[in-house]
Parts: C-alpha cells; structure tokens; sequence
C-alpha cells in the first residue's frame, strides 16, 4: 500500500487532507511537530493525544518535538516576521523540510499539508506556496490535497497513485466547504479555526522578541515557558524574575523551578510566589525578595518589612526586606 506522512496542525484543514488521501486507499501517518510556541503540553502525554485522534477522526498521529531548530530559526527567519513575531514562511519550510527526512524511516513516498491557497495572507498565498516547496526541497513530493486541482500536478498525481480529479478545490477565507465536507465525512468535534500558536498573539509575541534582544543562551524552551507567566523583571546583576499574580501562576512557577532557580514567597502574608533564575548575586537575590514584599497585600501602616522564604536546590532559608516602591518596580519590568 503507498504511504504518505502527513502535516498535522489538528485543525479541521489537516484532518480533511487525511481523510481525502486516505478515500483514495493510501496509508497515512500524521505527524504533529511541536515547539514551545505551540502545543508543547501534549509532550507530556502523547499517548493520549494519539488515543484522542484516533478515535476521532480515524488518523494515526505522533509528535515531533523541534523546539531547538524553532528556537534558532525565530532569531533571523528568511522571509521575516509577520504581524506579529510570527515567522510563518519559515516555520512552514522547517516542519515541512523536519516531515521529509522523516519519510525514509516511515517509509512515505510523499508529504501532505492542509494549506489552502489564499486561506492566509502570509503563508498561503500562491507565490508563497510555491516559495516553501522551493526551500524546503519538496517540489515534488509535497501534495496539498485540498487545493491541488489549482497547483501543477506532483509526482504522485503524475503517476496515478492519486487521482487530483477527486480531490477537493477549496480556495480563499471561506471554511464554508471545508465544514460541508466535513459533515459529509462524519468529521465533528473538530476544534475552532483560532490559532493555538501564541507568535501571533501581540502580548506574548512581545515578550518573546524582547527575550530575543537578549542573549541567544536564554533562548531555551523552559525559558519560553517561563516567560509567559506572571510579571517578568530583569535585575540589575542579571537574574531573571517572575512574579505570580494569582494562585495558578504561583503554582505553576512553583512546579516550574529548575535545578539552581530560586523561589521566594512570604509565609505571613498573602503575595506572589517568585521564581528567580540565573541569580549569582546577593543583591539581586534582596532585591527580588523586595519586589515580593512590594506586590503582596497591602500592610495597615503601609509599606512594612516582610519575611520571605528562600528556596533554593531543597534548602530554605529567610530574609527580612522592605518593600521597593512600585515606581523603583518599573523600572525593573522585562516585559509587560
Ligand atoms: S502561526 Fe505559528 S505555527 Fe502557524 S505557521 Fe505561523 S509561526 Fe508556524
């Protein structure tokens, strides 16, 4: 039986491009790439997320973690940004280029995507299309199956494995025939067209493209996420803090602390739990024991000294600080 290794994002356009190839009689396994701007969670249990598309939509998935080449191609992408920090062309030439070295071990003859023509400004226009199979050397064996009747035939249409005439046309921002076709395949539960990728989100991409001003060796997945919780302020001997601003992120920074990192939190009063990284100095380490105090609740006289607990590779200890004023806080903010 031919083969083919198939792009999976998840959504309804990746689904249907399966479904379609595999009305034809062709194996498919689908493979979902990973990275920490998106869908890094499933990481953690892929064997369920296989179980979730199997059942649902009848689609053999695995993941492939690429967090390390995303992380260096979002320093400089080839075709730049989009509205945001997203580097869409070239995230498609990195997972389609990661999906073709995979075909010989999963013994694929060609690739499929779910991209539409036009369905996205940046990275579904026609010429771009064609720029990604150029770049990614994929020219001839990478088949979209749900607008191949109006890009030139690949190989596998050439050689009849599979019949383009029976392949959908979809085209443009309309999903309304996409949703037909799924209801006529018995494809429901799909999830909503909303991105899961955070580079396109304005508040998170600002955060990543000031951690991008900085030293390329802070450019690691744990740091990415890290850098999405709480409040994030750089200290002046370079240590890196987050601050929690409500039980969840206090939790989850709490879980989040790697070998060497710091936790701070007061034991006598309501406040943010702290996660200090990279500190390898004492006057960060009060300063950030400051801030703690600063963003805890109020005291009735204001401003009064705190205790906050320090933690630090399964030792603890304490310090007695004053609050900075959240002028002085500022000033120290990384990225809001
Ligand atoms: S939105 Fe994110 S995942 Fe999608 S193509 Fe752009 S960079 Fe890649």
């Amino acid at each position: 039986m031919n083969r083919c290794l198939a792009l999976f994002s998840g959504g309804l356009d990746s689904i249907l491009a399966c479904r379609v190839i595999q009305a034809q009689g062709i194996d498919v396994q689908a493979v979902k790439f990973i990275s920490p701007f998106f869908d890094y969670h499933l990481l953690a249990n892929e064997a369920a997320y296989q179980a979730e598309i199997k059942e649902k939509f009848d689609i053999n998935v695995r993941l492939c973690d690429i967090s390390n080449d995303f992380l260096e191609m979002l320093a400089a992408p080839a075709h730049g940004y989009g509205k945001n920090f997203n580097p869409c062309v070239d995230c498609k030439i990195l997972i389609i280029s990661k999906a073709k070295e995979m075909m010989a071990d999963l013994g694929a003859s060609f690739l499929i995507t779910g991209e539409v023509v036009g369905q996205r400004p940046m990275s579904q226009r026609k010429d771009t299309l064609r720029v990604i199979e150029r770049d990614s050397y994929t020219d001839d064996i990478l088949l979209r199956p749900l607008c191949a009747q109006s890009q030139k035939p690949t190989l596998v249409e050439l050689n009849g494995i599979v019949d383009r005439d029976k392949l959908p046309r979809f085209s443009g921002r309309n999903r309304t025939p996409q949703m037909e076709l799924a209801a006529k395949m018995g494809i429901t539960d799909y999830p909503d067209p909303a991105g899961g990728c955070v580079l396109t989100e304005p508040q998170r991409s600002k955060r990543i493209s000031a951690l991008y001003q900085e030293d390329a060796k802070f450019r690691t997945p744990a740091n990415i996420r890290f850098l999405f919780l709480g409040r994030q302020f750089r200290l002046p001997e370079g240590s890196w803090l987050c601050l929690g601003r409500d039980e969840a992120e206090n939790d989850k920074l709490e879980a989040m602390a790697l070998k060497d990192d710091i936790v701070m939190y007061m034991e006598e009063r309501p406040g943010p739990v702290a996660l200090l990284r990279y500190c390898q100095s004492e006057t960060d380490k009060s300063l950030a024991a400051s801030l703690v105090v600063c963003y805890g609740k109020k005291t009735s006289p204001p401003d009064q000294a705190g205790e906050v607990i320090i933690e630090q590779n399964k030792t603890s200890s304490s310090i007695v600080v004053n609050p900075i004023t959240k002028i002085e806080a500022q000033d120290l903010i990384f990225a809001t």
